[in-house]
């Protein structure tokens, strides 16, 4: 397709204002795609073998499709999504293999490009322009994330810093010599290094403005506790390695949620349990297919994350839709005493309390016979004052959520902080 005729269809969507809905140039790049799949990808010709793919038409039909896990993906490891030929591979990503096998990611150049379209109109919603220094804190290597944070910025023609993460001491000492704008990092690293800011009192030197968060949920108390701490702008980007990486989708000024790129993939919200398409506005699983991807094109992909589309327009004017901040992943559901819980609630609990800082750590226990769910938050409370938040908080969750929990006041800073993600959830009971 040519460039105009591109140009052409992206206004007619805007015309029609169809938000989440399939619209036209989804469903014909949706069926165009389709319509090879099979002889592209071994992955989709194995999963597809006994549907007829002619008879998908429509929205609809395209919604009988089953989806693909991230099990599917492990199972063909290491390069069974490969859809081009290997010529066309320039490179290839990985997503943890903390829990098992790693999914392998196999890029072709115009993927790569595309990743940093995607990108670089991330920082352009957060107002970045090519006059900042973006200080890249997340890692570089086989996972998605600081490679695509540079690749962003470059093409933004921002002064990309590619520090990684780790070492404090330096990444404080180049943020000061180089007055970097920008930060780049996860929600755990930007707390720990506004901390640190704090601790040393060098925030004059600085020249910070904005923040670019991602990768980890993170509640409205922690992002309030960074922004105020740092004095920046923080915006929330979103991505994952299966679908290029972070930076399909960010906040922007007015905080309402995450605009994502829609010309280049097709999101539905979904039940996790049924699997039915939820209307706008539902919380459920988010999935997400493909429509330009070359290297590992997916479809109807579960991400586990918890999340909904907002259904309307933004005020800041963007025609690309919104989906809320992501609010927890399916599988940190936690069963207790019978209940589904999710880590959201005691963001929500913590956030009724201003003497508990943002930082916390659930442990469940099976002791004698029962669940035993004890919630550790820090506090700059003295000790004397301590049992009766203790007390108001674990009254408080019960007439939230009707379940009886230990709240457990410790010190700011007892609990730990990492580089990347930090578990929250301990269950000890299997
Ligand atoms: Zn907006």
């Amino acid at each position: 397709m040519t460039k105009d005729s591109y140009m052409l269809r992206v206004s007619k969507v805007q015309i029609l204002g169809d938000n989440m809905k399939m619209n036209d140039y989804q469903l014909e790049t949706i069926l165009r795609n389709l319509s090879t799949i099979k002889d592209r990808s071994p992955f989709y010709q194995m999963k597809y073998k006994d549907i007829d793919l002619t008879k998908i038409r429509d929205q609809k039909d395209f919604e009988t499709l089953p989806f693909s896990d991230k099990s599917d993906l492990r199972e063909v490891y290491p390069l069974g999504l490969q859809a081009v030929p290997d010529k066309e591979v320039v490179r290839i990503h990985s997503s943890s293999g903390t829990t098992g096998t790693p999914v392998i990611i196999p890029y072709t150049k115009k993927d790569v490009e595309d990743w940093a379209i995607q990108f670089e109109r991330c920082y352009r919603m957060a107002g970045i322009t090519e006059m900042d220094r973006i200080h890249i804190t997340p890692g570089y290597g086989l996972w998605t994330a600081g490679i695509g944070f540079q690749a962003g910025a470059e093409r933004l023609g921002a002064m990309a810093i590619p520090m990684g993460p780790g070492n404090t001491e330096k990444q404080l000492k180049m943020m000061v010599d180089l007055q970097s704008t920008v930060l780049c990092a996860t929600s755990s690293y930007a707390l720990l290094l506004s901390e640190e800011i704090q601790k040393r009192g060098i925030r004059d030197k600085l020249a910070l403005k904005k923040g670019v968060i991602g990768s980890e949920r993170w509640g409205d108390k922690m992002r309030k506790r960074i922004a105020g701490e740092l004095g920046v702008e923080l915006y929330d980007i979103y991505g994952l390695t299966e679908i290029y990486g972070p930076g399909i989708g960010i906040s922007c000024s007015y905080k309402n949620g995450i605009h994502v790129w829609d010309d280049y993939l097709y999101f539905e919200v979904i039940n996790p349990k049924t699997g039915e398409v939820l209307p706008d506005g539902q919380v459920g699983e988010l999935v997400i297919t493909t429509l330009r991807k070359e290297g590992a094109p997916l479809i109807r992909y579960r991400t586990h994350d918890l999340t909904r589309i907002i259904p309307g327009d933004c005020p800041c004017g963007s025609r690309f839709p919104r989906i809320d901040i992501i609010t927890g992943r399916t599988d940190d559901m936690i069963k207790v005493k019978g209940v589904n819980m999710f880590p959201a609630q005691f963001e929500e609990l913590i956030a009724k309390f201003p003497d508990a800082s943002s930082e916390y750590q659930v442990m469940i226990d099976h002791l004698e016979g029962k669940d035993h769910l004890t919630l550790f938050f820090e506090t700059k409370l003295e000790q004397e004052k301590r049992p009766q938040l203790e007390k108001d908080m674990a009254k408080e969750f019960k007439e939230m959520v009707n379940i009886t929990i230990i709240p457990k006041a410790v010190n700011i800073g007892d609990l730990p902080r990492s580089e990347k993600k930090t578990p929250r959830i301990f269950d000890n009971r299997y």
